[in-house]
């Protein structure tokens, strides 16, 4: 369902006010790695929206490498994500871990995050599969391509086809960045699939150094838009700190790839 040979144009992804895929601009996916406070989602919220962002994220179910390190807040999390986009006027995409969750969360959310770990979480998928929102499928930590794609035919195939998919570096021996961005996907994955590709650029990095060069090499290749994590105070995030931007140093990133011709 999901391969070009089934559909040769590309699948346009829509939810509130905003597409993705096809000949939209480039969407820029940002927000904190978790939600954590009220006041924490007012500053960022208040501060995208003041750069044009229409889709705000923000974890509320944390899958950590570590069961002493903060977990997220929850439903509680999906309603200070939910309240703080109506109140900016932007859409919010979180992630959801547990099947049973994903009928509850299409009451707060627009778009349904499963996560790197979850990729072959196949009653995850089953179940995304049953929903009518969008789902933003990020490729498994030592996922191949086609494994992405045969996640995505999960979801497709129980009559969900508004799928984006997300590149978000996958593990390999180098120790320089977080994950390796494995950047042939984009292109290789938009050959053989018509639905939307992004790309993070926090989670495959995991380093603010070279945000702007990967960003712009993510868009070159044609991605469909970017993630990027943002945090008003990220020195003391309760996770992700070391790749999150702060706000200015988002803007600046912006600027630069506006005035390089990569963004509108
Ligand atoms: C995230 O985007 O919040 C996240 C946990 O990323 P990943 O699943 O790609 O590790
Ligand atoms: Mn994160």
């Amino acid at each position: 369902l999901i391969s070009r040979k089934n559909q040769s144009a590309d699948t346009v992804v829509t939810f509130g006010n905003v597409s993705i895929g096809g000949n939209n601009q480039p969407l820029i996916i940002s927000g904190p790695c978790s939600v954590e406070t009220v006041d924490q989602m007012n500053a960022v919220g208040a501060h995208l929206q003041t750069e044009g962002i229409r889709l705000l994220r923000g974890g509320a179910y944390k899958p950590r490498t570590s069961p002493y390190d903060f977990q997220g807040l929850g439903v509680e999390g999906l309603k200070i994500l939910s309240e703080t986009a109506k109140k900016y006027g932007m859409t919010c995409v979180s992630e959801i871990v547990r099947p049973e969750d994903i009928e509850m969360s299409c009451e707060y959310l627009d778009v349904i995050q499963i996560g790197a770990r979850n990729m072959q979480n196949f009653e995850l998928l089953k179940e995304a599969g049953s929903v009518k929102k969008p789902i933003l499928l990020k490729r498994g930590l030592s996922a191949t391509i086609e494994e992405l794609l045969y996640a995505a035919e999960y979801i497709a195939s129980r009559g969900n086809s508004q799928i984006i998919l997300c590149e978000r570096g996958i593990r390999t021996y180098e120790k320089a960045t977080r994950n390796t961005l494995d950047i042939s996907a984009v292109p290789i994955l938009k050959q053989e699939s018509h639905l939307p590709v992004i790309v993070d650029i926090a989670h495959s990095t995991g380093r603010k150094d070279i945000m702007f060069p990967i960003a712009k090499a993510a868009l070159a290749v044609g991605a469909d838009g970017l993630i990027i994590e943002t945090h008003n105070e990220p020195a003391v995030a309760l996770s992700d700190a070391k790749q999150q931007l702060d706000l200015n140093q988002f803007s600046t990133l912006l600027k630069q790839l506006r005035e390089s011709g990569y963004l509108k």
